[in-house]
């Protein structure tokens, strides 16, 4: 008997138990397991009720089987051994049920689930089609319609929806999943008969080609570019044309492509990336997590008040700090106007909202923060006036307070030189809008002791962010790589004869969600132009480092805010308009810098822009700012929309082959100057044919 999948008598049912911690997914081994107690009878019992162990049912595949073809049996073959089972077998799920987990309990001919149990296909956010059986036994139980809907929503549903959708028979209020033998036993007392989902005719009502073009632009929005939608579409056309034998044949050939394709590839990297980042050397010591009971901001401002919701949603109360009564009047309000939206969308209800802000405290005084576990300061960009409050708070707050500063480039190790606590200051940059944005820079300052690291870890997976470790430099790793790679060689760009718009429309092809210069624009010139005019960015970044964006921030169009920055903005809009100005501003930089302009191939910015991002990120991995390529490429989905069909610029560069990007490099070097000096990780990895991911320092 097998360990992972077992069986027991218990009265006239089978109790069928996966057991494959932590999360039951679907691997070989079920699969065997699965294979062996279904391919024989059990004389003895009237039904079969298939169930699991610890916090879930099936949760999905097994993804680390996909880099190579499944190995027997399939998912087919036991799926089918399932649905021809001569007893009626029953799925009693719980936990949250993805994709081969469900596509497990459509084999089986009834199914229930306890009432907190959510249940979805996500496949297509990993580039595949729910490849066993999905597309073809989900149409014949809730219809073809149905069916591409749950599909493209990727988010799972919860138990009473899936109930009023037909894709359960029973909801369970039960708190454990022998709950579910009670309703096995009475559809045995009915006498239910064998309902093979195979048998079922699909209904396609309403499953016409102005339906599946409209699903298919929604679906564009969350898997822009990617394949796997039209594949879907494909495979439930065949459930409807196809007998449910050819349709499963014509599946599993679509499905086992679409695990091959680039696109599924790229995916996967980033799902395991995103699954390594807690993996912090020296953060998970012996010492404690410190818990985060109560937080304090120091700032009420865009970042203070979006910050504060994250805290505000899992109850945890907040004390905000602001130099006057208005300003905190005026943050607050933004909180409560941005929960005002959610409620309207149905997202909270009133009661919830009323709850997180009475949740608020408010203050003029840093007294009022003292005894705060965390406090999080997110005022101005000004590295003295950050000291100057981290001295203060060091003086105010209890011993074991964790300070953070949200600072987007400053040094964190000046900050909290200016506390007797360094090993207690760490950065945590958040990005805009806060209560938005999934991703969570962690900066660990050279003093951060591995308590307040791992408090920070803990504290994002608290909040539900993706906390990625940064070492301390300007920029740390995401901003660094997008001012000093990315941007500065768009700008670069315009001064030799591109447009902002060819450059921005070239990187939404790419992409990314919008172009750098459009991005400027929504962010605020401004922040930029405050950046560059530091003085000791404009010594060590002489011009034309930023030329064009410095005159646009000098000559105040600070973008979408302004009604003018790159672009120009009606009111109340956010479309951007073509200005003449500024391109004659930028002719203007051209000339006064004696660059001949020229026009500007598509492909020369797409490779431009990527290689310098690429190189930026080679040297923080040599400057070891980041732990590992992979940390990189999950910035840059989460805090910079970096397409993640493309994986991240780390595992893009890769794939193209470090020797051509180094190659292409020491080319831009002959031709635009030192700023084009290869990463020596680059250059070293170049000569051995080596890769970013296989890499680790030294
Ligand atoms: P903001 O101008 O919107 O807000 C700053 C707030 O700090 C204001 O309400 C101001 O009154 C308050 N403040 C100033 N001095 C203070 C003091 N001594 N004590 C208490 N409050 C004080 O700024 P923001 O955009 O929220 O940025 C805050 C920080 O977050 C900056 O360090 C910025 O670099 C960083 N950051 C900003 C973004 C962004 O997109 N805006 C993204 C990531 C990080």
């Amino acid at each position: 008997m097998s360990k992972t999948v077992g069986f027991e008598k218990v009265n006239n049912l089978g109790v069928v138990t996966i057991n494959n911690p932590p999360v039951n997914a679907i691997n070989q081994q079920v699969r065997l397991g699965l294979e062996q107690i279904f391919s024989k009878e059990q004389p003895e019992v009237s039904a079969i009720v298939l169930c699991c162990t610890g916090k879930t049912f099936c949760s999905g595949a097994d993804i680390k089987e996909f880099d190579n073809p499944i190995e027997d049996p399939s998912y087919q073959h036991v799926f089918k051994l399932i649905e021809n089972y001569k007893i009626p077998v029953i799925a009693v799920m719980h936990g949250t049920v993805l994709g081969a987990g469900l596509e497990l309990a459509l084999a089986c001919h009834y199914r229930c689930a306890l009432d907190r149990t959510r249940l979805g296909l996500p496949e297509i956010s990993l580039g595949i089609i729910p490849g066993a059986g999905g597309t073809q036994r989900l149409p014949r139980i809730i219809g073809a319609k149905a069916a591409l809907e749950f599909i493209f929503g990727i988010k799972p549903i919860v138990a009473s929806d899936a109930l009023d959708l037909n894709l359960l028979d029973e909801v369970i209020y039960s708190d454990t999943p022998s709950g579910g033998l009670e309703y096995a036993s009475s559809l045995v007392e009915r006498e239910v008969p064998i309902r093979r989902t195979a048998d079922i005719a699909v209904d396609a009502t309403g499953f016409s080609e102005e339906f599946i073009n409209d699903a298919r632009k929604r679906v564009e929005k969350v898997a822009r570019g990617q394949h796997a939608p039209d594949l879907v579409i494909q495979s439930i056309k065949n459930a409807i044309s196809m007998s449910f034998e050819e349709g499963i044949k014509a599946e599993k050939q679509i499905g086992e492509k679409s695990l091959v394709s680039d696109e599924a590839k790229a995916l996967r990297h980033i799902f395991f990336a995103e699954r390594k980042v807690s993996q912090v050397p020296g953060a998970s010591p012996s010492g404690e997590i410190i818990d985060i009971d109560n937080v304090g901001i120091i700032g009420s401002g865009t970042m203070g008040g979006g910050i504060a919701m994250n805290f505000l949603n899992i109850g945890v109360p907040v004390t905000i700090v602001d130099v006057s009564e208005s300003a905190l009047d005026k943050g607050i309000d933004v909180i409560s106007r941005n929960y005002q939206i959610s409620v309207d969308r149905g997202r909270v209800s009133k009661s919830q909202m009323e709850e997180r802000m009475g949740l608020i405290k408010k203050s003029t005084l840093y007294e009022s923060i003292s005894q705060c576990d965390l406090v999080i300061e997110a005022v101005f960009e000004d590295i003295e006036l950050k000291k100057t409050i981290f001295h203060n708070l060091d003086k105010l707050c209890k011993p074991d307070s964790i300070l953070a500063t949200n600072t987007s480039t400053l040094d964190v190790d000046e900050i909290a030189a200016s506390t007797n606590r360094p090993e207690k200051v760490l950065g945590l940059h958040f990005f805009s809008p806060a209560n938005v944005m999934k991703l969570l820079e962690i900066v660990r300052g050279n003093k951060t002791s591995p308590e307040t690291l791992a408090s920070g870890l803990n504290l994002a997976k608290k909040i539900k962010k993706v906390g990625v470790v940064a070492g301390v430099c300007f920029g740390f790793i995401g901003n660094r790589m997008m001012i000093e790679g990315f941007h500065r060689e768009a700008d670069h760009l315009l001064l030799e004869g591109a447009s902002p718009s060819q450059i921005d429309r070239v990187m939404y092809e790419f992409g990314f969600p919008m172009g750098p210069f459009a991005m400027h624009d929504m962010a605020g010139v401004d922040i930029m132009h405050s950046i560059l005019s530091a003085e000791d960015k404009k010594k060590q970044y002489p011009e034309p480092f930023f030329n064009v964006l410095y005159q646009v921030g000098e000559s105040g169009r600070f973008g979408q805010k302004t009604g003018k920055g790159f672009y120009l903005y009606e009111k109340g809009s956010r479309s951007p308009i073509h200005d003449p100005i500024i391109d004659k501003l930028i002719e203007n930089e051209s000339n006064k810098l004696g660059i001949e302009r020229r026009e500007v191939k598509d492909s020369e910015i797409e490779e431009r822009c990527m290689y310098a991002l690429i190189n930026e990120g080679a040297r923080i991995l040599e400057e070891e700012i980041s732990y590992r390529s992979s940390d990189i490429d999950v910035i840059w989905n989460y805090g910079y929309g970096f397409p993640r069909l493309r994986g991240g610029p780390m595992y893009m560069a890769d794939k193209i082959g470090l020797s051509n990007i180094h190659a292409t490099i020491l080319n831009y070097k002959k031709e635009y100057g030192d700023n084009w000096e290869p990463a020596k990780l680059l250059t070293e990895l170049a000569g051995v044919n080596g890769s970013f991911s296989d890499w680790s320092p030294g």
